[in-house]
This record gives C-alpha cells, sequence and structure tokens, in this order.
C-alpha cells in the first residue's frame, strides 16, 4: 500500500450528498483541499469542495480529471458504478476499494459475504429467474421482496404474503434480479461502524439504536438502552469480520435486527459513513467522517470516545409544509433556545416530502435529559 496522504494534499469523493458535504467539511478542518464528483450544479458537497467536477460517474474525462487532482479517492454513496472506481483504482488509492462496494451493492452478493463471515442473516432465497421464483420455499412467506441492487429508504421492496403476491410483487419490481427475505419479528433496530485501515487497524463506534419511519431512519439514540455488553460484543465482532475479510479500507455500516427472542441478525452493510453515525459529529472525540479521513489517507486510527449521550433526529423535507401543504420554515429559532441542540442543515434548495434536508443532533449529561430535549424538538418541529 501507498504512503501516507498527509494534509496539504487533495482528497476526491464520488458523489456530492450529504455524507460527501460532511466528509469534506472533516478533511478540510484538517487541512485537506477536496474535489468532489457529481452530476448535480447544487450538490450538497459539491457546493463547500474546493473543486466541484460536475459529471457523470462513469464519464471518462470527469473520472480522469477527478484522479488528476485528487491524491487519494473515497465514495459517499454505494450506487457509485463499480466500474469507475475500478476505472480510478488503476491510478490512485481508492477506499473502500471496487470489489468491497460491489458486494455492498448487490444484496445477493451481501448475504453471501454474511455467510462466508458465519454472520447469521435473515432466511432468503435469491430469485432472478422465473423458475427460482417458481421454486420458492412458501416458509420464507410472509416476506420482503427487494431489489437486488439500487433500494434506498425503503425503496425497491415490496411486503408479500403469498406465491400469488410474490410473483406480482416481482413484475411490479421488473423482474430485475431480487432477494427474498422472511419477514422477522423484531424487537429493534441497532447498527454499528468501524473504520479500518489499510494496516488492517479498526476500530469501532458504540452500538446505536435506530428507529425507522416508513422505511426511513428517524431516530438514532446511544448509548442504546437496551443493549447490553453482549449483543454490543457481539454486533462489534460481526463487523470487524465483514469487514476484514472484504480487506475493507474506510468507514463500514453494518445495520441489525435484534430479534424478540435476543438474537442478532444482520441486515445490510453501507460502504461509507452513515446517517445513523452522524452523532458522532457532536457526541464523540473523533467523528465517523474524521475517521473515513484518517482511514483513507493511511494516518493512524484511534477508537472514538462517546463524550456524551446522544439522540439524533432527522429532517426530512416534509417539515418544510403546514398541514394544508403550504410551505414554512421550521421553528429552528425555538429548538436552538434548548441545551444541547446541534444543527445541520445540508444546502439542499428544494424541500421534498421524505428527502432528507438536515439532521438534529441533541447532547447532555444523562439520556433521560437527552430524550427530553429530543422530545421537545420533535414537537416544536413537528
Ligand atoms: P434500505 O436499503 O431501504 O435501508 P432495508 O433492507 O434496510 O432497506 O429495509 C428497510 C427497513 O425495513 C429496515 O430497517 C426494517 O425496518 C424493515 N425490514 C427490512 N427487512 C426486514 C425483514 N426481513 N423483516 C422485518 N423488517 C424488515
Ligand atoms: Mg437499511
Amino acid at each position: 500500500m501507498s504512503a501516507v496522504v498527509l494534509p496539504g494534499a487533495t482528497l476526491g469523493v464520488m458523489g456530492g450528498g450529504q455524507l460527501g458535504r460532511m466528509f469534506v467539511h472533516a478533511a478540510q478542518q484538517m487541512g485537506y483541499f477536496t474535489a468532489v464528483l457529481d452530476p448535480d450544479t447544487a450538490s450538497p458537497a459539491g457546493l463547500v469542495a474546493h473543486y466541484h467536477i460536475q459529471s457523470d460517474y462513469v464519464d471518462e474525462q470527469g473520472l480522469a480529471q477527478l484522479m488528476q487532482r485528487s491524491a487519494a479517492i473515497t465514495t459517499e454513496f454505494e450506487n457509485v458504478p463499480a466500474a469507475a472506481l475500478v476505472t480510478l483504482e488503476a491510478h490512485r488509492p481508492v477506499a473502500p476499494g471496487a470489489q468491497a462496494v460491489a458486494i455492498c451493492q448487490d444484496r445477493a452478493l451481501e448475504k453471501a459475504h454474511f455467510g462466508r463471515c458465519g454472520v447469521p442473516c435473515a432466511p432468503h432465497a435469491v430469485i432472478e429467474t422465473a423458475e427460482q421464483l417458481a421454486a420458492v420455499d412458501a416458509a420464507l412467506l410472509p416476506g420482503i421482496l427487494k431489489t437486488a441492487r439500487l433500494g434506498y429508504d425503503g425503496k425497491g421492496q415490496v411486503t408479500v404474503k403469498t406465491p400469488e403476491d410474490l410473483a406480482a410483487a416481482w413484475t411490479q419490481l421488473g423482474r430485475v434480479p431480487c432477494v427474498l427475505e422472511q419477514r422477522l419479528d423484531l424487537a429493534f433496530e441497532v447498527s454499528v461502524i468501524v473504520a479500518r485501515n489499510a494496516q488492517g487497524e479498526v476500530v469501532h463506534f458504540p452500538v446505536q439504536r435506530n428507529l425507522h419511519r416508513d422505511g426511513i431512519l428517524a431516530v438514532t439514540t446511544v448509548p442504546a438502552p437496551e443493549v447490553g455488553p453482549e449483543l454490543q460484543a457481539q454486533a462489534v465482532g460481526a463487523a470487524e469480520s465483514l469487514a476484514a475479510s472484504m480487506h475493507y479500507v474506510g468507514v463500514l455500516c453494518v445495520e441489525f435486527f435484534v430479534l424478540r427472542d435476543g438474537r442478532l441478525v444482520a441486515n445490510e452493510m453501507a460502504p461509507r459513513p452513515h446517517n445513523s453515525g452522524h452523532y458522532t459529529l457532536d457526541a464523540c472525540d473523533v467523528s465517523q467522517f474524521e475517521l473515513q479521513v484518517r482511514a483513507m489517507t493511511g494516518l493512524p486510527l484511534v477508537s472514538p470516545r462517546l463524550h456524551s449521550p446522544a439522540v439524533m433526529l432527522n429532517l426530512l423535507g416534509d417539515l418544510w409544509f403546514d398541514d394544508a401543504g403550504r410551505t414554512r420554515e421550521p421553528a429552528w429559532a425555538e429548538v436552538l433556545a434548548l441545551p444541547g441542540v446541534h444543527l445541520h442543515l445540508y444546502g439542499k434548495l428544494n424541500a421534498r416530502a421524505g428527502r432528507k434536508m438536515g439532521h438534529l443532533t441533541v447532547t447532555g449529561s444523562t439520556p433521560a435529559q437527552v430524550q427530553d430535549v429530543a422530545q421537545r424538538c420533535a414537537e416544536l418541529l413537528g
């Protein structure tokens, strides 16, 4: 592996969304220059980077410009075409690498990887052909049919109860490769974020609890009150072994289900910082974005310390509309009058229902106090 990329160099990122924006902020704080490749003229990360290369992700000229600018390159969303990362990898250190990203962007490959590492996941079947559809074991129903690729925030998923539902759902999803998962009886959901460098050093954040609404992350709580030391160790151990066996370099998030019988089951991986780790900016002494910078540049990793309990609330575009559908400005002044509230807005120009516009992290001296303030915030914004 190459030498350490020191501050003063330029770091490149594929993708200009909010994760790229917060990565750019972290890199700039540490004295790096930044280059973002994203086709959108007003992408959140493109707006704050030193260089915005406005091109498609597979455009050769765009990729050439990114390589010319950057001493090392990372990505901020898992649907970056793996082929583009292969091109970049031939000339620059790219973290995470194309192979790891390819696994994380395909639910069938991802589940196979869970299997290789002995990490339990939901009973499932891969459906790529009509024969496979017809042969599905009825014990997997009721289930959720998910497209193998390109799903996010609950998109590309259909709940199915009967074999007839399943056939209709596969047609509805365009008969693309899918994974059918048994619907599990969830007690709650958690995730864990690890960072790993090329030397194989690995560090992790505490396990956080996630609450989803309509398939979109709504609230993250840390420390997760229900997660004892055993579950914590199991989740961290699984994430570390999943990362190591992909020779992963960068920040990796693994989402898990905790079943009513107490079992921990892996759901999916994200090859990048994750929405459930946004609290690390305000509640930890090193954030997931700083660890992404450290991992990709070969700088030392350090174990992050949670210095405050935290609750993170996602701010979706819905908050910019009243009940009658008229646009409004959320009650920022009232919310910011409360103690320990940190507002992060991503600079997106147009609010739309379900669009991630920003998040709030509440920090404080005790979990109960943080819960109270977060509850107040939700009421003021709701
Ligand atoms: P996405 O890529 O959209 O985040 P996920 O596979 O994580 O897709 O599914 C989104 C949410 O749907 C999960 O966080 C969970 O709440 C619910 N869900 C997904 N799969 C299952 C399952 N097999 N059983 C029960 N709930 C599920
Ligand atoms: Mg998910």
